[in-house]
């Protein structure tokens, strides 16, 4: 007989649930169908995201037969670290590897007064927006709730002493909205103050414009949708964002215009990354405003983290500022995203890009230190 080792996939089917795939009411439905008290379920719950513990053998309030049973239906997940990369501006980017080998990335950003982790939802992603190093992947799998949960939770081992994870948003490799069912999952067991514990406002997805799944996303808990745009025509926006051959602009708008959850004290982010002589023109920034009157919103900006795997680059900075401060003057909420981690590969996609093509196996150790001796 061969002895061929399952591929990733398969792999992955064989394996038994994590006690983090589920949230709160759905573990004690689990529990409640194996006979189990449901108020077991909580105090697992408790170990997995107060004590953050590692194995079912040490959450030793439950009975020791109840724990073997436990261990015989589920695994409590993990990821492992394969490389970290710390940037000179703080910012730490994790290359995790799940237990079938599938690599994903997580980014945490340090900043005053809070830590924010861009975290993933697919291994690669099939939207092949031309721009994205994870979409020059191609598209592996969905991730896991439990899977989208350990990266919350190694991001949070990674704080200084005393200090919490304060934002987490959907933005790394993946299109959260093709992996809907885990992904609310797993904002339920963020926002749920006795798990992760995380206000609704300070947890944001952002979707290409997966027009169906927006209503149903915004109905599990009051976070932030984030919107991909990118560009201010459909011509330009099909190349982008192939998405948009799917669901253009105008569809786009009109689903977020019309959408009951989205209002001025939940307002939507757009997301427009600057691409020198793509989509940075004056002509862009004037239709922008039109465009997006009547959907309480703001703009964040962000010139083009150049790589190998797309052919844009950043604007100059006068021409960042000219876009910037036209939409300024025609009363749009403008943010300029100050570029984070770029020498370390910081933008969606790349490390794990670098690493499938062998760029970082010259460092096996993992931990880089400063980008400049990052590579
Ligand atoms: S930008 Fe987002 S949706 Fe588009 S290919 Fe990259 S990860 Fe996928």
């Amino acid at each position: 007989m061969s002895a061929a080792l399952p591929s990733v996939s398969r792999a992955h089917a064989l394996r038994r649930p994590s006690l983090k795939d589920y949230s709160r009411t759905a573990l004690r439905e689990r529990f409640a169908a194996r006979g189990w008290p449901a108020y077991r379920a909580d105090q697992v719950m408790d170990w997995l995201y107060r004590s953050d513990v590692d194995s079912i053998e040490a959450m030793t309030n439950l009975p020791a037969t109840l724990r073997s049973e436990i261990a015989e239906a589920f695994d409590v997940g993990g990821l492992e670290v394969e490389t970290t990369r710390t940037s000179v501006d703080g910012t730490q980017k994790l290359l995790l590897a799940a237990a079938d080998g599938a690599r994903i990335e997580a980014v945490l950003i340090p900043e005053e007064r809070r830590h924010t982790l861009c975290l993933s939802t697919q291994v690669g992603c099939p939207l092949t927006c031309d721009f994205c190093a994870t979409g020059a992947l191609g598209f592996t799998r969905n991730l896991t709730t439990g899977e989208i949960l350990d990266q919350v939770l190694e991001a949070r081992r990674r704080l200084p002493p005393g200090e919490t994870l304060t934002n987490v948003v959907f933005m790394g490799m993946g299109e959260p909205l093709l992996n809907l069912p885990a992904v609310s999952e797993a904002i339920r067991v963020l926002v749920d103050p006795k798990a992760l514990g995380l206000a609704p406002r300070r947890v944001t997805v952002s979707t290409a414009g997966v027009l169906p799944q927006i209503g149903p996303l915004l109905e599990v808990a009051p976070i932030h949708l984030a919107v991909s745009l990118h560009a201010t025509t459909d011509a330009v926006r099909d190349v982008l964002v192939p998405l948009n051959k799917r669901f253009p602009i105008d569809a786009l708008l009109r689903t977020l215009r019309e959408d009951p959850n989205i209002h001025r004290r939940r307002p939507v982010f757009f997301e427009y990354t600057l691409m020198e002589d793509v989509n940075d023109s004056i002509e862009d920034a004037r239709r922008l405003p039109g465009l997006l009157r009547g959907i309480p919103s703001k703009v964040n900006v962000i010139p083009m983290n150049p790589h190998a795997d797309a052919p844009y680059r950043p604007p100059r900075p006068e021409v960042v500022d000219r876009f910037t401060a036209a939409l300024h003057a025609a009363g749009v909420r403008v943010t300029l995203r100050r570029d984070r981690g770029r020498d370390i590969d910081a933008a969606c996609g790349q490390l794990a890009n670098r690493v499938a093509k062998g760029a970082a196996n010259a460092n096996p150790t993992g931990d880089v230190g400063p980008a400049d001796s990052a590579d």
